[in-house]
């Protein structure tokens, strides 16, 4: 059972008994162990103290998923069912997570460490949104009637069109950000298009997926078409990107495992699709609406712990407003509340592991060595559970760590800049990511003009983090292949068929 403290919600006795026993994993319709008998430990990232335990999926357990999907892929009756059923399917998964929203934030906030505010407002419907978005896909997904452009033969006739049909077995591997979230990027996609798939969950946070799997099974999803694994990288994600029997491998984590996910999938050439890592520049120009940059930034940053792919770490801010800013963004980080995600008053949570904690203390350290100042924050907060104080870096060079490698923690980069011009946009540019980027002024030519020449995925003007099913998302250069979301989204799961035919 695990210990909560008299500010934290109340857990939910279905989440007690939930995160109290072993969880098993899902192949076939079919809740089972590892082959190998092995478990491994979740952690309360607030406390650092176990509070369950999920299966650890190896190669064997890999390969009978993988086979479970084809199975369900090949014989149906996934895949020979109308449109417009699986769409009510898809449909209900979304409504069947809107129904459990404190159970499933409850569940986020104790395996991730989230603030439960957040999971309940942000995770939890932006997730169900998500399936319910797809689904109207599923009834959507019609070819076209396509006219030969030349005649060879005279007198010849053909008759031409185009199918999309589903990609086939999907493995898809998601990071511990934000897991239910993920999972519903990943999977709402996969099937509405008719696909079946193999996800291996976060090792550091297999409860949301887990859950979700049940939910599917309640709305009436087949046996087989969604398989969920928990493990580890090295032993079940990497057989997964490996296995001859996927035909595609979505990734969502960092630059590194996404190369790796690469160089798996190359022996059969696999579809892939990836969304890694960010280091995004986030720029305010002198004519900007102060108060709202200020908060635009803390949130650019600070959401999640700075645990997001988009975080706007590289701060560059016109000198006419540098001083305001980089006082007001301090005054904001040394001001948010931290605490234990089950607490309704915390704001920022815990990081979600030791090893995140280590990674960005170790961070903040080479950036102090390096000669960046602490303007708020700076280190690691108390000593229990992974907390790291909301850190404002100023006195920053641009060929310092701490301003070129991605953190992934409540740390920002602030530097400053003189005027708008190709300068500027070269040092925004100046980095082997491209996922997001933000632009705060009220000078409506600028923020297009900069819009323009940012290289990335997303341009934020005059707000941040802002994400909907209908925007597709994704980075240039290391920070990923092809985008979530939106129509765009559609083409990863569909292959595309042409039919002639002579008259
Ligand atoms: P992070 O560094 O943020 O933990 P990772 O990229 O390491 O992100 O992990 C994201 C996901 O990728 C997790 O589910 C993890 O288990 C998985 N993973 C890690 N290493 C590998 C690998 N070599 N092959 C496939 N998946 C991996």
């Amino acid at each position: 059972m695990c210990a909560v403290a008299a500010s934290e919600v109340s857990l939910d006795p279905t989440v007690q008994s939930f995160v109290g026993e072993p969880r098993k994993m899902l192949i076939g319709g079919q809740w089972v162990a590892a082959e190998s008998g092995k478990t491994f430990e979740i952690y309360n990232p607030a406390t650092a103290e176990v509070i369950g335990h999920a299966q650890s999926a190896d190669a064997s357990d890999v390969d009978k998923a993988v086979k479970a999907a084809r199975k369900a892929f090949d014989e149906g009756p996934w895949t020979r069912m109308s449109p417009s059923e699986r769409q009510k399917i898809v449909w209900r998964i979304g409504e069947l997570i809107d129904e459990n929203t404190e159970k499933l934030a409850q569940l986020e906030s104790l395996d991730n460490g989230k603030p439960i505010s957040v999971a309940r407002a942000a995770d939890v419907p932006m997730s169900a949104d998500m399936f319910r978005y797809m689904a109207g896909w599923a009834t959507k997904l019609d070819g076209k009637s396509i006219s030969p452009s030349v005649v060879y033969a005279p007198g010849a006739e053909w008759h031409a069109y185009s199918r999309r049909e589903p990609v086939g077995v999907c493995a898809q591997i998601i990071p511990w950000n934000f897991p239910l979230l993920m999972e519903a990027w990943k999977l709402a996609p996969a099937l509405a298009t008719g696909n079946c798939v193999v996800m291996k969950l976060a090792e550091e946070t297999p409860l949301s997926g887990l859950f979700l799997a049940e939910l599917m099974q309640q709305a009436g999803l087949p046996d087989g078409v969604v398989n969920m694994l928990t493990g580890f990288g090295e032993t079940a994600g990497a057989p997964l990107a490996a296995h001859p029997g996927a035909d595609k491998v979505a990734f969502t984590g960092s630059t590194e495992v996404g190369k790796l996910i690469v160089n798996a999938s190359q022996n059969d050439l696999k579809r892939v699709s990836l969304e890694l890592g960010g280091k995004s520049p986030n720029i305010i120009l002198n004519d900007c609406d102060v108060e709202k940059a200020i908060a635009g930034a803390a949130n650019a940053i600070f959401f999640n712990g700075g645990q997001c792919c988009t975080a706007g770490s590289r701060l560059f801010v016109q000198e006419g407003v540098y001083d305001e800013i980089v006082e007001g963004l301090a005054n904001y980080a040394r001001g948010i509340k931290l605490g234990p995600g089950l607490d309704p008053e915390t704001q920022m949570g815990p990081l979600v592991s030791q090893t995140q904690l280590e990674r960005v203390t170790g961070y903040l350290e080479s950036g102090k060595a390096q000669g960046a100042r602490a303007a708020s924050g700076g280190g690691r907060h108390g000593d229990t559970g992974y907390f790291v104080d909301p850190t404002v870096l100023v006195d920053v060079q641009d060929n310092m760590k701490v301003y070129q490698e991605e953190i992934f923690g409540p740390v920002v980069a602030a530097t400053k800049f003189k005027d708008f011009d190709d300068d500027l946009i070269r040092r925004a540019n100046d980095t082997v990511y491209g996922l997001a980027s933000g632009i705060w002024t009220q000078d409506i030519s600028k923020a297009h003009k900069l819009a323009a020449r940012i290289r990335a995925g997303t341009v934020w003007v005059n707000t941040y983090n802002i994400f909907d099913p209908s925007l597709p998302f994704g980075g240039y250069k290391q920070s990923g292949w092809g985008r979530e979301m939106g129509e765009k989204v559609l083409d990863h799961y569909l292959e595309h068929k042409t039919v002639c035919v002579g008259l």
